[in-house]
């Protein structure tokens, strides 16, 4: 069997192009998938007439792999209306999954290892270094807020996205980048200090 985590996706020359200059903004996703290579097949599929589909730029498993399936200065599609200034960073983690859509699995359970967060500041320092216009950054639960309905109570409205969801260890991550946190930590930050 082939390792194709190392490579580019095969639609990658297909996304549209960008200049580096363009990209202000990461965004902080998790899989909602079991595994590393269950992204990968979720992120080959073909969604567009364009030949390609869903994805981040860089994946990040639990033993702290990081791969890169998409350039930095390709669109990728991984967060409705903000997909051409920003990169996606998607960190391996099961989050609601398999149900995500049902009433009962709106929490996510799966912890983010140590290690996978290491290796994702890791990631931030080298493309803050990389990347000049680089400003700020927030999680996917922050920029698409939609609800839809639940697959089991037609009544019960959900959330599309949760991701990174409440387990991602925002504080740590900020304590060590120098990016601006437009995202839920902001809010908290700017609500406890109206109290
Ligand atoms: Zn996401």
């Amino acid at each position: 069997m082939t390792d194709n985590l190392n490579t580019l996706l095969p639609y990658n020359h297909k996304l549209a192009n960008r200049s580096i200059n363009d990209i202000q903004m990461l965004v902080i996703h998790c899989t909602e998938l079991p595994d590393i290579k269950t992204a990968r097949t979720y992120g080959e599929k073909v969604h567009y007439n364009s030949g390609t589909g869903n994805s981040g730029h860089y994946y990040i498993t639990k033993q702290a792999k990081t791969y890169q399936w998409v350039e930095n200065n390709r669109i990728a599609h991984h967060v409705k209306d903000h997909n051409s200034n920003s990169i996606g960073i998607e960190l391996d983690n099961q989050g609601r999954y398999p149900h995500w859509h049902m009433t009962n699995q709106q929490i996510m359970h799966d912890k983010y290892p140590q290690a996978q967060i290491e290796a994702l500041v890791t990631l931030i320092l080298k493309l803050q270094q990389q990347i000049p216009t680089l400003k700020y950054i927030t999680g996917h639960e922050d920029l698409d807020t939609r609800l839809i309905k639940s697959e089991n109570d037609p009544e019960v409205y959900i959330r599309r996205k949760m991701d990174p969801g409440k387990l991602f260890p925002w504080e740590t991550v900020m304590q060590q980048i120098t990016l601006i946190n437009i995202g839920s930590l902001a809010t908290q930050v700017a609500k406890g200090s109206g109290k």
